[in-house]
């Protein structure tokens, strides 16, 4: 039994699209044929010049303000793209912060948003494209998560925990769906250059085996492998692009 095709007039919906690695990814799917909705929760300058590069490039991008991270956000968000580009057949979900500190001494407050945007979304908007992927016999959700959660790093308890969790919910979900064409996947980054780590000592980039920080273009090629009819049946995995990081 072959995988269907991906199915004519859908669109690929990139949380957190307006820099860094979420524009990455908007900019490789465009490449590969997807209408993309590209969001951004406060960087309009940012986003728009993420769906001008896609259009440049001949694409076709459209830009959705939301935040992913209250409560109506993702179910708001998904009905906003439904209604301007129609059905999501790749949802990549990237919008995520930081918010660092001891786990002694973290706010509620910083436990919290970290949670809500970097898991609590992901549960979210997987949750309101499903239904559609399953009847269309065809979708791809990517999960954003990090070598940060399966490995430990001192100071980041509330990020670590979010993104184990993304894990977690990545295979259990993938496996609910495996029969449906559907395939959920994990994208685990290493230290990626980009707003996110600018404060981070270049020092680090030496316990890397590749010797350097990844980009998000190399980030971008792994979501695009694993949104394409290539990869049909791998589901419910990570994929490290860490240059070595986790080995
Ligand atoms: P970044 O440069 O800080 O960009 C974060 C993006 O997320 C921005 O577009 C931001 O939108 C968006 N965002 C944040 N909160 C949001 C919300 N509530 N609603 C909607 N959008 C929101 O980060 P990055 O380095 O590209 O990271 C992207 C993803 O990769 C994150 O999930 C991060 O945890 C993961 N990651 C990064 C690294 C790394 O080394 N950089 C390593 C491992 C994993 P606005 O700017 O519009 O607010």
């Amino acid at each position: 039994m072959s995988e269907p095709a991906r199915p004519d007039g859908a669109c690929a919906l990139v949380t957190g699209a307006s820099r860094g690695i979420g524009a990455a990814i908007a900019r490789a799917l465009a490449a590969d044929g997807w209408p993309v909705a590209v969001n951004y929760r406060s960087d309009a300058a940012g986003a728009a010049a993420t769906a001008a590069a896609i259009e440049s490039a001949g694409g076709r991008a459209v830009i959705f303000q939301a935040d992913v991270a209250e409560p109506q956000g993702p179910a708001r968000l998904v009905d906003a793209v439904h209604a301007e580009l129609g059905q999501i057949s790749v949802l990549v979900n990237n919008a995520g912060v930081r918010a660092d500190g001891l786990a002694l001494s973290l706010s509620d407050d910083d436990w919290q948003r970290v949670l809500d945007t970097n898991l609590h979304a992901t549960y979210r908007l997987t949750r309101a494209v499903l239904r559609e992927m399953i009847r269309a016999r065809f979708g791809r959700v990517i999960n954003i998560a990090s070598v940060v959660g399966p490995r430990a790093n001192a100071g980041q308890a509330n990020y670590a925990a979010s993104k184990a969790a993304v894990i977690g919910f990545t295979k259990t979900a993938a496996v609910e769906v495996a029969r449906r064409g559907v395939t959920i996947n994990a994208v685990a980054p290493g230290l990626i250059a980009t707003d996110m780590t600018e404060d981070i000592p270049t020092v680090l980039a030496e316990r890397v085996p590749a010797q350097r920080a990844g980009t998000p273009e190399e980030v971008a090629a792994a979501v695009a492998f694993l949104a394409s009819e290539r990869a049909s049946y791998i589901t419910g995995s990570t994929l490290y692009v860490d240059g070595g990081l986790s080995a």
